[in-house]
C-alpha cells in the first residue's frame, strides 16, 4: 500500500477536512488529496494517477453518480467508493450497479471507511501488477512473432535456393552422364565381338544406371517440394509392374547374390496410376532391401488383396532399422548411416520419393523392423480398381482358397437379385435359389438348407432382420452363413443386423474381391462396427 494516492471529493468543506485529517492519521503510508468538486476532481483526475476515489455522492454541479460515470470513462479500473446520506439507499445501490467499489454510509464508520479503501487500493495495485504483465507477455509474443517471421522467410529462402541448386545440378550432370552411358554402350558392342573386358563394362554400365537413377531422384525431389509432379494415369496391372521391376534389378541381385522370393498372385491386379511412378516406387523399396542387406541375403516380393487395397510388402533380412530411426527414414535427406565411410552410399532420398509417390496414388507405405539386425519389411498399400471400373474385360480375381458353396440370395430388385446370382456363379458359387421377400426367404431357406444366404435388409413381407431373427431359431439351419447384403453400412445398422443374427454385414454394391473373401476360408469380413 506503500506510495498509494486517494482523492477524497466532497462540498462540504469541514467535512472534507475531518475526512482527509482522519484518513490521514490511519493510514500513514497513503496520501491523500482532498477537492471540492465534481469537477475539480475530473481536473486531478487528468494530471494524477490515484488508486482510489472517495467521494459524496449528493453535491451541487456535478453529483457523485455523474462523476462516477465520468471516471469510469477515463480510467474503468480506479476504484470509486461513494458516501451516501441516511435514506440514499436506492441511489446506493444504483452506484453499485453503476461500478463503483463500494459506498459508505453517513455517519461514516471510520473502520469501515479504512477496511474499505484499503481493499480497494490492494484490488487497484493488483490490476497494476497484471496489466503490466500482461503487457510484458504482449511484448515478448510480438518479439517471438517476428523472430519466427524473418527466421521462417529465411528458411523458405535457403530451402528454394537448395531446390535450385539440386535441380540445376542434376541438369548439369545429366548431359556428361548421357555421353558416358553412349560411350559404354559402343564400347560394350564392340567389345562383345572381342569376347572381353566383359565384367569391367558390366560393372560401368551399372555404375552409370546406378547415377542415372540418383539424379531422376534428385531432379524429383525438386520437382516433389515444388509440387511439380504430374501423374499419367491409366490402369495399370500391379502384378506384371512388379514382375518388370524385379526383372530390372537381376544385375543388383547378382552382385549381392541375393535370393528373391516372389509371392505374386497368378491373376492382374489393376490399380489406376503411373506406370512409370509406380515401378519407380517398387524399384527404390528392392533396391534399400538388396542395398542394406549384406550378401547372400534373403529378399521376398508379395502382393496379396486385402478388401480393396493391394498390400505389397518388400522384405529383406538384412541390416534392419533401430526403433529411434524407424519413423524417420522417409524424411528428406534422413539415413541411418552418416558416417563418412558408409559403406553403402545413397542420397537419403529415395524413401521420400517413395512416400510422395504412395501418397499421390492414394495409398500409405510404412516400414517396420524389429531392430538394427533383424531385417524390414516396407508395406504399400494401394487402392485397386472395382472390377465395374475395368470396362468390358472383368478381370479374373482372386479366388484363391475359394470353396465352392451352396448359396441363396433374397432380393427383391430382380435386376439386381440376376446380377447377384451371376456375379456368385462368377466367383465360382452354386446358387441354389434367388427369391424376391421374407417369408419365401424362410421357406426357401429350408428347402435348400444354402450354406450362405445373402440377405437383402429392406424386402416385402418380413424385413431382413426379422427373417435373420426366425431363420436363427430353425435348428437344422444353425450353420447356415447369414450375410446381409445392404446398402445401410453405418456402425448402428452393423450392430443391428448383429443383434438379429447376421453373421456377416455387407455394403452394397459388393465387390468380387469381397464375395470371394467372403467364401474363402479365411479373411471373412466380420458383422461388427469398423
Ligand atoms: P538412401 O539413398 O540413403 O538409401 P533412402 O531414402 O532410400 O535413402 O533411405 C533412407 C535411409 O533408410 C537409408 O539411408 C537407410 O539407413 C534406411 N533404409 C532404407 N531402406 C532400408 C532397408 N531395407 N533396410 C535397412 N535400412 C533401410
Amino acid at each position: 500500500m506503500d506510495n498509494s494516492l486517494i482523492l477524497v471529493v466532497d462540498d462540504d468543506r469541514s467535512l472534507l477536512t475531518a475526512l482527509t485529517a482522519a484518513l490521514q492519521l490511519r493510514m500513514s503510508e497513503v496520501t491523500v488529496e482532498a477537492v471540492d468538486s465534481g469537477l475539480g476532481a475530473l481536473e486531478r483526475l487528468k494530471k494524477s494517477d490515484y488508486d482510489a476515489v472517495i467521494t459524496d455522492i449528493k453535491m451541487p454541479g456535478m453529483d457523485g453518480l455523474t462523476l462516477l460515470d465520468e471516471i469510469r470513462k477515463i480510467d474503468p479500473h480506479l476504484p470509486t467508493l461513494l458516501i451516501t446520506g441516511h435514506g440514499q439507499h436506492d441511489l446506493a445501490v444504483h452506484a453499485l450497479r453503476g461500478g463503483a467499489f463500494d459506498f459508505i454510509q453517513k455517519p461514516i464508520d471510520r473502520d469501515y471507511l479504512v477496511a474499505a479503501l484499503g481493499r480497494a487500493i490492494q484490488v487497484r495495485q493488483l490490476h497494476r501488477r497484471v496489466q503490466s504483465q500482461q503487457q510484458t507477455l504482449e511484448r515478448h509474443a510480438a518479439n517471438l512473432e517476428q523472430t519466427v517471421k524473418s527466421r521462417t522467410e529465411k528458411l523458405l529462402e535457403l530451402n528454394q535456393a537448395k531446390d535450385r541448386f539440386l535441380a540445376m545440378l542434376a541438369h548439369e550432370l545429366r548431359n556428361p552422364l548421357a555421353c558416358i552411358r553412349y560411350g559404354v554402350d559402343l564400347l560394350s558392342i564392340s567389345r562383345t565381338e572381342q569376347n572381353d573386358g566383359d565384367e569391367v563394362l558390366d560393372s560401368m554400365s551399372r555404375q552409370v544406371t546406378h547415377m542415372s537413377h540418383l539424379l531422376s531422384d534428385l531432379l524429383d525431389v525438386s520437382r516433389i517440394s515444388q509440387n511439380r509432379i504430374t501423374l499419367h494415369k491409366t490402369q495399370v496391372n500391379l502384378t506384371s509392374l512388379l514382375k518388370e521391376a524385379v526383372n530390372s534389378l537381376q544385375p543388383t541381385l547378382r552382385e549381392f547374390r541375393h535370393d528373391l522370393k516372389l509371392n505374386l498372385p497368378n491373376h492382374p491386379v489393376i490399380v489406376e496410376g503411373d506406370q512409370t511412378r509406380l515401378e519407380q516406387i517398387f524399384v527404390n523399396l528392392l533396391n534399400n532391401a538388396a542395398k542394406y542387406t549384406n550378401p547372400g541375403g534373403q529378399l521376398e516380393l508379395s502382393l496379396k488383396l486385402h478388401h480393396d487395397q493391394a498390400v505389397i510388402d518388400v522384405a529383406d533380412n538384412g541390416i534392419g532399422i533401430s526403433k529411434e530411426m524407424l519413423p524417420r527414414v522417409f524424411e528428406l535427406f534422413s539415413q541411418v548411416d552418416c558416417s563418412l565411410e558408409r559403406a553403402r552410399g545413397g542420397l537419403g532420398i529415395g524413401l521420400t520419393l517413395v512416400e510422395n509417390l504412395v501418397r499421390m496414388h492414394g495409398g500409405t507405405v510404412e516400414g517396420a523392423s524389429e531392430g538394427v539386425g533383424k531385417g524390414s519389411t516396407f508395406t504399400v498399400r494401394l487402392p485397386v480398381l472395382q472390377p465395374q471400373d475395368h470396362g468390358n474385360n472383368p478381370p479374373e480375381f482372386c479366388f484363391d482358397g475359394a470353396v465352392r458353396h451352396r448359396v441363396m440370395v433374397v432380393e427383391d430388385n430382380t435386376a439386381l437379385a440376376r446380377m447377384t446370382s451371376d456375379l456368385l456363379r462368377h466367383c465360382g458359387q452354386e446358387v441354389v435359389a434367388v427369391v424376391p421377400d421374407g417369408l419365401s426367404a424362410i421357406d426357401a431357406a429350408c428347402t435348400h438348407q444354402p450354406e450362405f444366404i445373402l440377405l437383402d435388409i429392406g424386402i416385402p413381407e418380413i424385413d431382413g432382420y426379422e427373417v435373420a431373427r426366425r431363420l436363427r431359431e430353425i435348428d437344422r439351419l444353425k450353420n447356415m452363413k447369414i450375410v446381409a447384403l445392404t446398402g445401410y453400412g453405418q456402425d448402428q445398422d452393423k450392430l443391428r443386423s448383429k443383434d438379429a443374427g447376421f453373421d456377416h454385414h455387407l455394403v452394397k454394391p459388393v465387390s468380387v474381391q469381397t464375395l470371394s473373401e467372403l467364401f474363402a476360408t479365411s479373411a471373412v469380413p466380420q458383422c461388427s462396427p469398423s
